[in-house]
């Protein structure tokens, strides 16, 4: 008797070294140069959370030495990788948004908000509902955070409405976008339209009750519209400077309104072709690091290889050597075909501003507008979702991506 009890208690003992031993190889320590100081820092995850972060000396591997930051987050992605969110071709699977995370990762993107554009009311449903199928698979790790409408209420006018098929734009009804809302399981995050359209300003302030964020973009409004949709619940003007005519007037026009308004952010897309540099300096001079959102509007053609495809439409989409991404029969741009990572690097160049500036308009602020509270900053509690990366000449090098606390990417391997 005494002698089976002993042998349990012996095995008692086992199984806690077991769990012991288990608990600490599920803690993963990751050091590099803190992205807000420079400074070498380690930081222990465990459970797909950060529980600490300590200043050290020196990092371990001082030949190499890599920046740490949070994971990138990008609010308009309407595709990667050859995987698009809004057609309404049958790509759009389990497999294939997987797929187009999976690459995402490779270039920092920890989470990102799936953007669909202006279609038919079957597609927007069908992509959706599809969307929030996807958004709960494990291996995604949480990666999608919600979508973002981009359209279709937006200005039916050329130039405003952008590379959006006028046969789709329309005004606002609440009715069908009750019906999106419910198939995308409650999961619309934010929704970009125009403030001058007929029945906008009612639904803005239903989309803020419901805490969507509203975003203003592919618009004409005067001042005094934009001025209203702020007080109604607006937040942010969708990638500024672009989804505008290229022929305006030079006093009364959306950009200097916007620009004006400081209740407004806004996103912009730093790519090298959607805006000139200066554009990018006075918007950044404007708006500040704690108003502005690094986005890239990228679409299913980033990351394929140079060359002519064909759009939805049957239209001729090119990208271009140097990846410009662009409609030829409007002259107007096809959405972008550069990663965020790529904005992190350029909004430095161009505006000298702090690597921790840029990471804040491109991870903190986007965490903070969408309400994601476990992201966009390295502390304590947060989701270890960490880049470890270089700064190159025109793009961050990322060396390796952490999800939820899970290595999901790593440079050549
Ligand atoms: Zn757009």
């Amino acid at each position: 008797m005494k002698f089976i009890f002993f042998f349990r208690f012996k095995l008692l003992i086992v199984f806690n070294l077991l769990i012991l031993l288990n608990n600490s190889y599920a803690q993963t320590r990751i050091e590099g140069l803190l992205y807000l100081t420079n400074k070498p820092v380690s930081i222990l995850i465990k459970e797909g959370k950060i529980i600490r972060v300590q200043a050290i000396e020196k990092l371990s591997d001082e030949s190499h030495p890599l920046f740490v930051a949070p994971g990138l987050i990008d609010n308009q992605v309407n595709g990667f990788a050859g995987i698009s969110f809004c057609f309404a071709g049958g790509e759009l699977t389990n497999e294939g948004i997987l797929k187009a995370t999976q690459e995402l990762w490779k270039k920092g993107i920890t989470t990102y908000l799936p953007t669909l554009t202006s279609n038919s009311n079957e597609v927007i449903l069908r992509n959706l509902a599809l969307l929030a199928t996807a958004k709960i698979n494990p291996a995604l790790h949480g990666s999608i955070a919600g979508f973002h409408l981009e359209g279709p209420y937006i200005s039916a006018v050329d130039g405003y409405r952008g590379a959006h098929p006028l046969k789709y734009v329309r005004k606002p009804d609440w009715q069908e976008f009750m019906e999106w809302y419910k198939s995308s399981r409650s999961n619309i995050r934010t929704i970009t339209l125009a403030p001058e359209v007929e029945g906008s300003m009612e639904f803005i302030r239903k989309c803020t009750a419901l805490g969507i964020i509203v975003a203003i973009g592919h618009h004409n409004a005067d001042k005094k519209t934009i001025d209203e949709a702020v007080e109604n619940g607006a937040r942010i003007t969708t990638h500024l400077g672009n989804g505008c005519a290229n022929m305006i007037n030079r006093h009364l026009n959306p950009l200097w309104p916007q620009l004006a308004n400081d209740k407004l952010m806004s996103s912009i897309i730093c790519d090298g072709f959607h805006l000139r540099d200066e554009e990018i300096s006075v918007f950044y001079k404007v708006k500040g690091p704690d108003r502005t959102i690094i986005t890239s509007d990228v679409t299913s053609f980033a990351s394929l290889p140079p060359g002519n495809y064909k759009n939805e439409e049957g239209e001729t989409i090119e990208l271009t050597r140097e990846g410009m991404l662009r409609l030829p029969v409007q002259n107007v741009l096809y959405g972008s075909a550069s990663p965020i990572s790529r904005g992190v690097a350029r909004i430095m160049k161009i505006t000298g501003c702090s690597l921790g500036e840029a990471i804040k308009m491109s991870s903190t602020n986007p965490a903070m507008l969408y309400g994601l509270k476990d992201r966009g900053r390295i502390e304590k509690g947060m989701r270890a979702d960490l880049i470890l990366f270089e700064i190159g000449d025109s793009d961050l090098v990322i060396k390796k991506t952490y999800v939820e606390g899970n290595l999901v990417y790593e440079a050549g391997k």
